[in-house]
């Protein structure tokens, strides 16, 4: 991806194509482009930087979210004695109406969190190869580094793992962390910025669901929204995708390590504090 194809809300600069990416995520309107300088003035300020997991830090295109998700439904079959059209079904019912699966089952039939976590992560990564582009670019970043997941602790820290972005995150705060209240609830925000002391002012985030990005945005970080490249698997659900970019993504990007890269090469420099 090219610096052209980073797109801002904040920023006027026409350019001249229109990036493949604001078709995939935007139908329809018209990108502001801006120059890489000028989205590192925009990320001058953070010193915290939080990023998803699924679907965000590894590629839509793998095959990882397809197994989690093939779990869930045998999950609900099995609990529900359901056949797999039904489970399906059910679940993204559950998925639209509660944020996540899980909470909806929570909610509805009282389900043992840890059960369900346990089952659907139970899967085999070794089809994620390591991103050593990516690892090398979020190293790359002054500040802080942390994970906000809906899935569990474990899952993420051994997709990190899988990955080889395991050793730059500071921490990770998942949906136990966060008493199983999952994103897009305001709830689950504030109890990540007050157990890592995380000053929303001073932070972005990098997530592959839009809604997710609304509290964010509201509390003054820097929202970026992570898409699948132009002809890649994506696994939104066609409500999930805006038919507009939304005022609360402030940038939107398929490439995620070229991105940072970007935001690190163009960066002003540090302040000197010696006189
Ligand atoms: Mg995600």
């Amino acid at each position: 991806m090219t610096r052209a194809e980073h797109l801002s809300h904040d920023e006027a600069v026409s350019g001249p194509d229109e990036p493949a990416v604001a078709v995939a995520a935007t139908p329809g309107a018209k990108p502001a482009v801006v120059t890489d300088a000028q989205i590192a003035q925009q990320f001058a300020h953070v010193h915290t930087w939080v990023f998803d997991l699924d679907n965000t830090l590894y590629p839509a295109s793998s095959d990882l979210w397809p197994k989690i998700d093939a779990r869930i439904t045998l999950f609900m079959m099995e609990l529900f004695g359901l056949d797999g059209m039904s489970s399906r079904a059910l679940q993204k019912y559950y998925y639209e109406r509660y944020g996540t699966t899980l909470r909806g089952l929570m909610e509805e039939h009282e389900i043992t969190a840890s059960d369900f976590l346990k089952f659907v992560h139970d899967i085999d990564r070794s089809s994620l190869v390591p991103n050593h582009s990516l690892a090398t670019a979020i190293t790359a970043l002054r500040g802080r580094k942390l994970i906000l997941t809906n899935g569990s602790r474990e899952h993420a820290l051994r997709t990190a793992e899988q990955l080889g972005l395991d050793k730059m995150f500071e921490d990770v705060f998942d949906i136990v962390a966060s008493d199983l209240v999952p994103k897009p609830n305001p709830q689950a925000y504030e109890r990540f910025f007050e157990k890592h002391g995380v000053e929303p002012a001073g932070a972005a985030i990098f997530e592959d669901i839009e809604r997710n990005l609304v509290v964010p945005h509201s509390r003054g970080m820097r929202t970026t929204l992570v898409v699948p490249k132009p002809g890649q698997r994506d696994h939104r659900d066609p409500w999930e995708v805006a038919k507009e970019r939304p005022r609360h993504v402030d940038y939107v990007t398929d490439d995620l390590e070229g991105f940072l890269t970007d935001i690190v090469r163009a960066a002003p420099p540090v302040k000197s504090t010696k006189s």
